[in-house]
């Protein structure tokens, strides 16, 4: 019976025709793989130093922390999200975004106690069933940074400053913030009344789809893509002038700090940012066009979220400000620095074996380098000193380990200077003083 079915599945298997990675999503390898990994060692590295601690959350959350937290009327909701549904009955996404995550762990590991606010850098894949186009995945990159449990101004500085430092550390130049405030449960309410009233008297002008977001969440119509919609949002009403005093001191504060860091900014009163969680700050992180015929790119895009928490299952609100930076779009831009990953090191020393004897033996030489740091190449299936030499040129690696039958036989090594082509037997037990000299 076992038989039968292991034989149905090889026959199923053999016939399968399409063996490309889904569309949208890719296989990450050589160079793009480093640039990732050199980006997301260095964004770790300036997220730690001011102050944000990692974590990693599970790629698959319960659906109902994505339609409560981001909520309905926005694209990741309604149309973006993979969900499915496991033998065990649960309603389960992948995770489109990291915020409500962070923020489900957050509650869930009781960080409500700890000093606050709590500082967590979070990165990984994200997913979002989107159309693919250029610099747009299916599954791509964020990496985040988030401050919870605190409402001042200071932090929304820190969020931007540490945002901005990681693009510029990255190699972005251009750089600006697009930045708004929709305020808080005070004045939002207020703006998105006059919101409402302001496309109603416009409906006729307004596309299907805007239409219909005038009916959940008005506020969405003001990033419209649409440009029957573009037109009317000129002359729609901006949020900053409906914020009560507390969110009117808040954001002049926030611009104040990052004018004393000359950061360029422009306030967009059209930014609201995709998701409902947003509230007081939100922002989007530009690169300039370098040339007319492309287009400014968002890199990065945050903002406050002071009511999410409570949405997900906190007894109280927690002020929260966070950013994503989209990884993907970074490392596949031009300026892009092309970090090198810490585990990448140029080698030195280039490891030549010859004769069975000494390929027997050459894992335990170059054991006895690995574990004193220095960098190698080699080429262990390789037989011919020819071909070995040659690839040590063509590296241009300035030394050669030569370790021939003779060298097996006697612990030795011969160590060969590439540039001028002198050499030196080296016993193993003084080879790593030796390589010290060089
Ligand atoms: P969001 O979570 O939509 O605010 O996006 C944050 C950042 O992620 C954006 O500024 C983009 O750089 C990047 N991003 C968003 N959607 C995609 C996508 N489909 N593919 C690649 N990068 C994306």
């Amino acid at each position: 019976m076992k038989k039968t079915r292991h034989t149905k599945t090889a026959q199923k298997s053999s016939k399968m025709s399409n063996i490309s990675s889904p569309k949208g999503m890719r296989d990450l390898m050589n160079d793009e793989y480093y640039a990732f990994q050199g980006f997301f060692e260095k964004a770790q590295e300036v997220a730690v130093y001011y102050g944000f601690k990692p974590l990693e959350t599970p790629m698959l959350e319960h659906e109902e922390i994505f339609t409560t937290g981001i909520g309905e009327g926005t694209d990741i909701v309604d149309k973006e999200m993979y969900t499915l549904k496991t033998k065990g009955g649960d309603h389960l996404a992948l995770r489109p975004e990291h915020t409500a995550p962070l923020v489900r762990a957050y509650i869930e590991h009781g960080m409500q106690t700890l000093p606050q606010p709590v500082m967590l850098y979070h990165s990984g894949p994200v997913f979002r069933h989107d159309k693919p186009q250029k610099g747009r995945y299916r599954q791509f990159w964020q990496f985040d940074a988030d401050a919870l449990g605190s409402e001042k101004s200071i932090m929304d500085a820190v969020i931007i400053k540490t945002c901005m430092s990681i693009l510029e550390e990255a190699g972005a130049e251009n750089l600006s913030v697009d930045i708004n405030s929709i305020g808080d449960k005070e004045c939002r309410n207020g703006y998105i009344r006059e919101l409402t009233n302001y496309y109603k008297k416009h409906i006729n002008s307004l596309s299907t789809i805007d239409r219909e977001r005038l009916k959940i969440n008005p506020l969405r119509i003001l990033d419209s893509k649409e440009e029957k919609t573009i037109a009317i949002n000129e002359g729609a009403p901006d949020s900053v002038s409906f914020l009560c005093p507390s969110c009117k001191k808040h954001f002049k504060e926030v611009l104040e700090y990052l004018e004393e860091m000359n950061i360029q900014y422009n306030l967009n009163k059209n930014l609201v940012r995709g998701l409902s969680y947003y509230t007081r700050t939100v922002f989007e992180i530009i690169e300039q066009a370098g040339s007319e015929e492309s287009a400014p790119m968002a890199l990065a895009g945050g903002g406050r979220y002071d009511y999410l928490a409570r949405q997900i299952g906190s007894k109280k609100d927690v002020p929260c400000v966070g950013f994503s930076i989209g990884v993907d779009r970074i490392v596949a831009s031009p300026w892009y620095k092309k970090l090198a990953p810490r585990i990448l090191k140029k080698p030195k020393i280039y490891f030549i074996q010859l004769g069975s004897e000494a390929k027997l033996k050459s894992l335990n030489v170059i054991e006895i380098l690995r574990k004193a740091h220095i960098p190698i190449a080699q080429s262990l299936s390789k037989d011919s000193l020819g071909s070995q030499l040659a690839i040590a040129e063509k590296l241009s690696i300035p030394y050669a380990i030569i370790f021939g039958v003779k060298e097996a036989l006697d612990n030795s090594v011969i160590v060969r200077n590439m540039g001028n082509r002198s050499q030196d037997t080296v016993k193993l037990g003084k080879l790593l003083e030796y390589l010290k000299e060089l």
